[in-house]
């Protein structure tokens, strides 16, 4: 279940806590009350089997990494209980030390925290977490199944601090501090204990394989009392369920949204005695489940195999959806008669499993009502729009290509815009200070009219006009004062997006977001960006570059319906991107930036997949970008990314220039650009947004001069790392005066060899 409770209560109780206004046993009060109604409430629906350890006050990676005591020597504990500010210090990072690193969860918006591991790593039991809440749990009154992460997922989820090396080296070493956890859940009396190994959906090479079954077995041997059931999400197993079913557990979990074609091969290839749980309630949409049709093959299913050793569950953890649609009072009743929440999946599992066994008669109903809604929803107008799916599919390969190639395009940008060598630019966004926030609420809230928040608006955005033209910057932006979030933005403003009030999910720790709900075909009532930046434009005879959200990323970030593919969704927003990008064209904007951060997270999770997806992401952003004349000049931006495995598809992307992340591994993420020899134009971040140092001159030049070792002079643009919105106005003052001036120094510098060598 969803830790973060239905009205974000733990959020607030480690806020509470982290500011020193309140005491541990308060937090841990909240949290304990979180997970006995979280119980209370499954119990009540009628759902058999309970897990516990489900919670944690912060992530489940980290929590493993608490149980097993492998903390990193500068969070100072070695051995014994890690106390809870450690915890904490790891996790968010305190005035002394920095966090620890943090990364997404297999392909969701979840972020775990990256366990770092020492080549002598030594375990040993530090937290006692998984037997507590069991015991917890059973005070008062629930049996459940304790969830805990296994070692062969952990262990390939982190990483060696001292150089790489092969963290799977350290099994032998780990598998007796859980050994200890097992044995003391048994001895507790836990019948069944729940193991997660989500690596099964991974490519695994032989070495992993075999330390699954080595864990397993070693886990038989040793605690032959407790039943383990092996749970996998997130995909089909593909060549890993065979490995899967022969390891000696005595359950088996299995994502049969992601991977249906599974439940077939369960018939020929499970032993008979494997008690089997069908993960058939999607654990990563909203969509109420359609009741009649996982019931249809799973009745045959139960007829083959008999209805005992079988379980009936949501994919994966509750926790990537939010907790109660109950909570959505604003939302359209119709809309809202088509979504399950965590809490109202609870309730689709009862059902299935009641209309399975004995209790058919009762569901009747519950059956009849998924009927009706799932018809209505694919009658519905709301959802169906010919006008848009007519357009979509009449797309045609010349509107994915630009007039000309890079090339030419080139001369002629270089010509109509006259940019310097190094031109200087920013990625979008400038402080969203509190005064921006406050006039927003206040706007949201009634509090200030909407000409009083737009004469605001328009003031903050000609004084960064202004600021821009002082400091020398040679291409500005015009801030993105008026934008709440870089997809709900767009996601407001464009047909088939909906909103919730409170459909919270977490993202790391204590944040969380609201993703939108993508329910039907997408299109644009009206132009969306181009008031503003044709207000910004009109302040400045420098040029003032347009800003949109592309299209993959605002599908990565939403819930995305689930009755068409995510590639048609995905089409229908670039083509509403396309009219929006071409209006700006109309208006005199000349730059257009296309942001497509999350490109590279939505890689599918096995690499046989990638291809495909790669294809319609491309296409997708070539779609929005490519209905400008050559003189426009397309930029596109993305962070956080690893792009030698994908440089192929950034190539065929085309965009005029592209802005990347480079700061913090100092340049070393260009080497996917130099060894493809990538021909556009790049903006290698000079410095890191994340934090609020300000950059020196001389950090910036030496990190341009590297790039200028891997790329020609004439392709590099000087930028930083991404959006500066998290930044206060006075650190972003102090660093672009020296990124203007570290610009400055490259041409002076470039200018001189160039009569040199003359
Ligand atoms: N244009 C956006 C901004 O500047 C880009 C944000 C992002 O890359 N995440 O905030
Ligand atoms: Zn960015």
């Amino acid at each position: 279940m969803p830790r973060i409770g239905a009205q974000r209560e733990l959020k607030f109780a480690l806020e509470s806590y982290w500011s020193g206004k309140s005491n541990a046993d308060a937090l841990q009060a909240v949290a304990a009350s979180l997970r006995a109604s979280n119980w209370q409430r499954q119990k009540s629906l009628g759902v058999t089997v309970i897990p516990s350890n489900d919670f944690s006050l912060y992530d489940h990676v980290l929590d493993i990494s608490a149980m097993v005591g492998a903390v990193p020597q500068i969070y100072g504990s070695t051995g014994g209980e890690v106390p809870l500010d450690t915890y904490f210090a790891m996790a968010r990072g305190n005035a002394n030390v920095p966090a620890m690193e943090m990364t997404k969860w297999f392909d969701t918006n979840y972020h775990y925290i990256v366990p770092q591991f020492r080549a002598e790593q030594k375990f040993s039991l530090s937290s006692t977490k998984p037997i507590d809440e069991y015991r917890e749990a059973k005070a008062l009154g629930y049996q459940t199944r304790p969830v805990l992460l296994g070692p062969v997922t952990y262990l390939k989820l982190g990483k060696g601090e001292d150089g790489a090396f092969d963290t799977l080296t350290l099994l032998d070493r780990l598998l007796p501090v859980y050994m200890e956890v097992l044995n003391r859940l048994a001895a507790e009396g836990a019948e069944w204990v729940q193991i997660d190994e989500p690596c099964l959906v991974l490519d695994l090479d032989q070495a992993a394989r075999d330390a699954l079954r080595k864990t397993y077995a070693t886990f038989a041997q040793a605690v032959p009392q407790l039943k383990i059931m092996l749970a996998t999400y997130f995909g089909d197993l593909r060549e890993n369920l065979a490995p899967a079913l022969a390891l000696p557990v005595a359950g088996l979990h299995l994502d049969l949204v992601r991977g249906s074609a599974q439940l077939d091969r369960l018939v020929d290839e499970a032993p008979r005695d494997r008690v089997l749980s069908l993960g058939v309630i999607d654990g990563r949409n909203v969509w109420r489940a359609h009741l009649s049709d996982i019931l249809k093959p799973l009745h045959r299913f139960v007829a083959q195999r008999g209805a005992e050793s079988i379980q009936i569950a949501p994919s994966c953890s509750l926790l990537h959806v939010p907790v109660d649609l109950n909570l959505e009072t604003d939302i359209d009743p119709e809309l809202k008669s088509w979504l399950a929440f965590a809490r109202q999946k609870m309730g689709e599992l009862v059902a299935l499993g009641k209309a399975l066994g004995r209790g058919r008669d009762t569901v009747e109903e519950a059956i009849t009502a998924s009927d009706v809604a799932l018809k209505a929803r694919k009658a519905s107008l709301k959802v169906h729009d010919a006008a848009v799916s007519d357009r979509a599919s009449g797309v045609t390969s010349d509107m994915t290509q630009r007039r000309s190639p890079f090339g030419q395009r080139r001369k002629l940008q270089h010509a109509a815009l006259n940019l310097p060598e190094f031109p200087t630019t920013t990625i979008g966004s400038f402080p969203q200070t509190s005064e921006v926030r406050k006039a927003r609420a206040d706007n949201n809230k009634g509090a200030k009219s909407d000409s009083d928040y737009l004469g605001f608006l328009k003031a903050e955005t000609e004084s960064a006009i202004r600021w821009q033209e002082e400091i020398g910057l040679d291409v500005l932006v015009h801030g993105e004062f008026e934008r709440n979030d870089m997809v709900q933005y767009f996601g407001e403003q464009l047909s088939g997006f909906a909103f919730t009030k409170h459909g919270w999910v977490q993202s790391y720790g204590s944040r969380y977001v609201r993703p939108p709900i993508i329910f039907g075909d997408v299109s644009r009532p009206k132009p969306m960006t181009v008031g503003w930046s044709s207000f910004a434009q009109s302040l400045t005879k420098k040029l003032v570059k347009g800003m949109l959200t592309g299209p993959v990323t605002m599908l990565q970030w939403s819930f995305v319906r689930d009755d068409v593919p995510r590639a048609d969704v995905c089409r229908q927003i670039a083509l509403a991107l396309r009219d929006e990008v071409r209006d700006l064209e109309a208006a005199g904007i000349r730059i257009i930036q296309i942001d497509e951060p999350a490109i590279r997270e939505g890689l599918p999770l096995q690499r046989a997949d990638w291809q495909n997806y790669l294809a319609w992401a491309v296409d997708a952003f070539k779609l929005a970008c490519c209905g400008v004349r050559d003189t426009t000049q397309i930029h596109t931006h993305m962070c956080y990314s690893e792009f030698n495995d994908i440089i192929d598809s950034i190539g065929a992307m085309d965009a005029d220039v592209i802005s990347i992340e480079t700061s913090r591994s100092k340049m070393e993420l260009l080497d996917a650009f130099t060894n493809y020899h990538y021909p556009n134009e790049i903006g290698p971040g000079v410095y890191d947004i994340h934090s609020p140092r300000v950059p020196t001159v001389e950090e910036m030049v030496a990190l341009l001069e590297k790039a200028a070792e891997r790329l020609p002079a004439d392709q590099i643009w000087v930028n930083p790392d991404c959006g500066l919105k998290t930044r206060s106005w006075k650190e972003v003052h102090y660093a672009l005066v020296n990124m203007v001036l570290a610009a400055n120094r490259m041409r002076t510098k470039f200018a001189k060899r160039a009569v040199a060598s003359e």
